[in-house]
């Protein structure tokens, strides 16, 4: 079978890589759709990120649907031909983090296609794959195999969402609306937020989160003061989430931020450089959001109740072989929202 495999920066190859067999409580799936994430395009563009960086060759990927071809041992639920998406958080389950509830901060993290560890966890583009069963989500005969992908970015965005507490009634601010923002534009909207005005610097990503359940989209590339009018009595929002890890954007939105608002950063932006006092004066809670767990199988659900529509946000769909093109096309951010690949 065949995978893709990065190497270096721009060197993407398909290789053959062996089938291997599912032991006892595992399963063989045969992989349909797989979505390109932000990470996938880092390392493809740059070899990584930070200091997290491509040191050995390794599978990208992990955000996958498929069908399941074989069970192996003491798996009696799950009959081959059964779609699933595939939740790519595999914590140890052992660990004092996995043991408070806390897996995305397991101390032994095995999440597909990274390389923040040495050897790297190989990843989920290859047409077939062995997981743990309790990685298998079952998907609904309505949904796509590529809205099935997007359960792991749906998922991101849930547990952004479940960071910043209550959304019923709240008015919301999301700057970046990529894949990432225009989900969580979607599932604040599902979790009751009375407002939410986005902003991006394209046209296209802000129209998707219009489509998504934004009511306001704001392109402050061509309006940069489009935030102000928010600005009035110490500010217009009672939760921000930063989804484009730009300093600019994060900094603005301080100035419509109610007091005591909190703010969500989900973007990976680097080192910023940020007025502290505005924190102090307004009292605001800065929180992170980082991956998910338990939000996986929330996030199957929405989507097979078709409580949270993700088809308006998949902008292309390639078959593995054009891969690199697949690639090129999913960095685009005037042109792209989700690209997926498939994998038959
Ligand atoms: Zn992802
Ligand atoms: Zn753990």
């Amino acid at each position: 079978m065949h995978a893709l495999v990065i190497h270096a920066p721009l060197d993407l190859r398909i290789e053959d890589v062996p089938t291997p067999e599912p032991e006892a409580n595992q399963l063989l799936v045969r992989v349909r759709a797989g979505g390109i994430c932000g990470s996938d395009l880092h390392y493809f563009n740059h070899g990584g990120f930070g200091t997290v960086r491509i040191r050995e060759p390794m599978v990208l990927g992990h955000e996958v649907s498929g069908v399941v071809s074989r069970a192996g041992s003491g798996v009696i639920d799950v009959p081959a031909g059964t779609r699933i998406a595939i939740s790519p958080s595999r914590p140890c389950g052992l660990c004092q983090y996995c043991q408070q509830g806390l897996h995305n901060h397991c101390l032994d993290m095995r999440y597909y296609g990274s390389a923040m560890r040495t050897p790297h966890v190989q990843g989920a583009f290859r047409q077939e794959i062995v997981i743990d069963r309790s990685q298998a989500h079952f998907v609904a005969d309505s949904l796509s195999d590529a809205e099935a992908a997007m359960a792991e970015p749906l998922s991101v965005a849930l547990h952004a969402v479940r960071r910043a507490g209550p959304m019923l009634g709240k008015r919301v601010l999301v700057t970046g609306c990529g894949p990432i923002g225009a989900l969580i534009v979607a599932a604040a909207r599902r979790a009751g937020a009375a407002t939410i005005v986005v902003t991006d610097v394209n046209t296209l990503p802000l129209e998707s989160a219009l489509k998504v359940g934004a009511d306001i989209a704001l392109n402050v590339a061509e309006a940069p003061d489009a935030l102000q009018p928010f600005a009035a009595d110490k500010g217009s929002f009672d939760v921000l989430f930063e989804a484009s890890g730009n300093a600019a954007a994060l900094r603005g939105a301080f100035d419509v931020l109610k007091p005591r608002g909190i703010i969500v950063q989900v973007g990976l932006g680097g080192e910023m450089t940020l007025p502290m006092n505005a924190v102090v004066a307004k009292e605001f809670d800065l929180r992170g959001a980082f991956r998910f767990h338990e939000e996986f199988a929330v996030a199957v659900e929405l989507l097979n109740k078709g409580l949270i529509d993700v088809k308006p946000l998949i902008s292309g769909v390639f078959p593995y072989q054009e891969s690199v093109k697949a690639f090129q096309t999913a960095g685009d951010r005037s042109k792209s929202m989700k690209v997926l690949m498939t994998f038959d």
